[in-house]
């Protein structure tokens, strides 16, 4: 049997496959490339797509594509075979360069958000070599960005690499200030933890919820739920044992570094971590995961379900988004060190984090905002809507310690002054006791809470590092000019700590008290929908900052608002067309089949036995009776809500409507559709039950 280290890899061409196959001149100019970003010339691209050829046929490969993530959220591919016909009616293999570097996939289709006339509708792909190719199936994978001939981003990639490229500018900026001129590259990584459920095909296949929506939109709560906290981190079931080993497997040929695998708290939930790596590969690595999970699950007979929240009632899933960054030699800047300096550039950092989240709260809300996750934020088992930062009692005693001017108790009685000699040496607590934190520090790290399951980790990784390279620009170029450094970086971190200190909490995120204080005290927003976040992404301040740093255009931020937008009107109008139809073809057909059934068999009783009062039967039709009038009337409702989005001028008020409107009809209509469940014999109910579903696999 071979070893997990045999086969980890084998699937990737990555840095061991270049130096194999690819002549000294070229690894070197190809690892240039990838490093420091430099143009590669056509020699050198020739050259590195005949050995990807070689080695892709090597191991069964016949078709190539040009692998992109463009704003449908998913990822897209296209595939072409290396055959290339001979004179003499054979064929031969063959991959160029210029096939390489550059394709134009017929994607008139994808979302645009009129970034894209018809006129030039194709759009060209481009390789992103800082993430390696791959084979999937039979098929070369090479991991692109996506561009209108215009220029204009069409996807999630091109902006996280440019957020990567200024933050990594703007951070270089510091690090000289504070005597580093070795850095070349100051990099983001992330390890983003990804929770999902496992059902069985079979249970799948009966819900044309979860089939039409991936999620259920009935359902009545089973009579064991997640109550008993039985499940988390409990004995994983064999058949979801053989997945996650499969998956596994899977994974690390493509070279990803699955990790960690537990239960989550709610029943059939899992969750998978990997190691983590650079956003852009962590953000690639994670959009193969997900496909990969729901691969995996089909071949055990058994679905992945990546919504945010399947089963109303139970725990939905999410993705934490671990990020920090560091220097490419391995510095990690979220660190604290040993001596005050670096402590006193790890405050710095540390403060970038903290200004850059306090002024684009909302770019974090809009980065994670799907209809979808509206469901998780805010219900008690997600970080709410509202953005703050948990830091954790060490550090939250040196920052006041810093703001009041006062000795800091966990060292020698000394003033926090940040010159050389003063500063204390600090350690912080590397435990996060604090779950219900969106943003947490969590001791060289912070953990971003917020992001769904199904979400990309583009867009919040995007936002985070723009944000962040914002704020290291503003205090670079007040540092560079300062005539004394100390005191000015000294005045700088104050400074943030005062301005910005109405984000940092450090109690219950859950507790309602807390919304309160944090809106109304505090003055933080509460965006607890698609339809309030979305439209500020064009807020001026958020223009500004996106479009200074080169992150996105002003056209490309237009577009994406209204896709997101759409993609939020589309889900929910999916989502109650689907229910309309389920009320209408099977729901209220099951409880009038059991209704007249219980009536006439109580007419037959009562014909027999004329004393008896058969009111069991009597009162269990009256009360389908009620619910089946209810059911007609909210059904009613709901299909005047969705005929009504038609009226909307724009998609701003679609979505409007869509959030006041055809959601709370949604919520109307599921409750007496879930009472009726209850009090319908089972093998009358046209879909298996919450209890089926959430304990069907073995
Ligand atoms: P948890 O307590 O949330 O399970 P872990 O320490 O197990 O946290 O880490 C969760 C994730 O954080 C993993 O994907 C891990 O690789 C990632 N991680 C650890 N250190 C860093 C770091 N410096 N930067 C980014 N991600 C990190
Ligand atoms: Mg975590």
């Amino acid at each position: 049997m071979s070893t997990v280290s045999d086969y980890f890899g084998s699937q990737v061409f990555d840095d061991r496959v270049m130096r194999a196959t690819l002549s000294a001149d070229v690894y070197a100019s190809l690892r240039h490339t990838i490093d420091e970003g430099t143009e590669l010339d056509i020699g050198v691209a020739n050259a590195v797509a005949e050995a990807m050829k070689n080695w892709a046929v090597g191991k069964g490969a016949t078709h190539f594509t040009h692998w992109f993530q463009p704003l449908t959220g998913i990822t897209a591919e296209k595939h072409d075979s290396f055959i290339t016909p001979s004179p003499d009616g054979s064929v031969i293999m063959e991959f160029s360069g210029k096939e390489l570097i550059k394709g134009e996939p017929d994607a008139s289709s994808f979302p645009s958000g009129g970034l894209r006339a018809t006129f030039e509708a194709r759009g060209y792909t481009a390789w992103d070599p800082t993430s390696y190719a791959f084979i999937k199936g039979k098929t070369l994978c090479i991991p692109t960005a996506f561009c209108s001939y215009g220029g204009h981003a069409l996807d999630k990639k091109t902006p996280l690499l440019r957020s990567m490229e200024v933050l990594s500018q703007q951070a270089l900026r510091i690090l000289r200030l504070f005597g580093n001129d070795d850095a070349k590259r100051v990099v983001s990584s992330v390890g983003p933890e990804q929770e999902y459920f496992l059902i069985t095909r079979e249970m799948y296949e009966q819900r044309p919820d979860l089939r039409f929506t991936g999620r259920t939109l009935f359902g009545a709560r089973p009579p064991k739920g997640q109550e008993m906290d039985d499940h988390y981190f409990g004995v994983i079931k064999p058949g979801v044992a053989a997945f996650m080993e499969d998956l596994n497997d899977e994974l690390w040929k493509l070279g990803i570094l699955a990790k960690t695998e537990h239960n989550e708290v709610a029943p059939a939930q899992h969750e998978l971590a990997p190691i983590y790596t650079t956003t852009n590969v962590a953000t690639d690595h994670n959009q193969l995961t997900m496909e990969i999970m729901q691969k995996v699950a089909a071949k055990h007979g058994l679905v992945c379900l990546l919504h945010e929240k399947p089963f109303a009632g139970v725990n939905g899933s999410g993705k934490h988004n671990n990020w920090s960054i560091s220097t490419d030699s391995g510095q990690n800047l979220l660190s604290p060190g040993d001596t005050p300096y670096e402590n006193a550039q790890f405050l710095l950092f540390l403060c970038a984090v903290i200004k850059a989240v306090d002024d684009y709260q909302d770019l974090l809300r809009i980065a994670v905002a799907t209809a979808g996750n509206d469901h998780r934020l805010g219900a008690n088992e997600a970080p709410p809507a509202v953005i703050s930062i948990f830091l954790g009692d060490e550090l939250n005693a040196v920052l006041e310690a810093i703001d009041s001017d006062t000795p800091y108790a966990g060292t020698e009685k000394k003033i926090m002054k940040l010159g050389v000699d003063v500063l204390p040496k600090f350690r912080v607590d590397t435990t996060d006791r604090n779950r219900t934190s969106p943003f947490a520090f969590t001791g060289n790290k912070f953990e971003f809470r917020m992001l769904g399951s199904s979400n990309s980790i583009a867009c919040t990784n995007i936002m985070l590092n723009a944000a962040v390279a914002e704020s290291l620009r503003i205090y670079a170029d007040r540092l560079e000019k300062a005539e004394d450094f100390e005191t000015a970086l000294h005045d700088m971190i104050r400074k943030t700590i005062k301005d910005h200190k109405r984000i940092i909490f450090n109690g219950n995120g859950y507790d309602d008290a807390w919304i309160k204080e944090a809106t109304e005290v505090r003055g933080l927003t509460n965006y607890r929908t698609t339809a309030d976040c979305m439209p500020h992404l064009l807020d001026e301040k958020n223009v500004e900052m996106l479009t200074g740093l080169g992150v996105f255009t002003i056209d490309e931020l237009k577009s994406r608002r209204d896709i997101m937008l759409e993609n939020y009107c589309k889900s929910v109008t999916i989502e109650a067309n689907t229910m309309i139809n389920m009320v209408h073809k099977r729901i209220a057909p099951a409880i009038t089949r059991f209704t007249s059934d219980l009536a006439r068999q109580a007419a037959d009783k009562i014909a027999l036995f004329p004393d008896l009062a058969c009111s069991y039967e009597s009162e269990l039709v009256r009360r389908l009776s009620i619910l089946t009038d209810s059911i007609a009337q909210r059904t009613n409702s709901l299909e005047k809500a969705v005929i009504g989005l038609q009226q909307a001028e724009d998609i701003i008020e679609e979505a409007e409507r869509i959030r006041d409107t055809v959601l709370p009809a949604m919520s109307e209509l599921r409750i007496p559709c879930d009472e009726a469940e209850l009090l319908t014999a089972k093998s009358y109910w046209p879909f298996p039950s919450y209890g089926d579903i959430l304990f069907s696999v073995k």
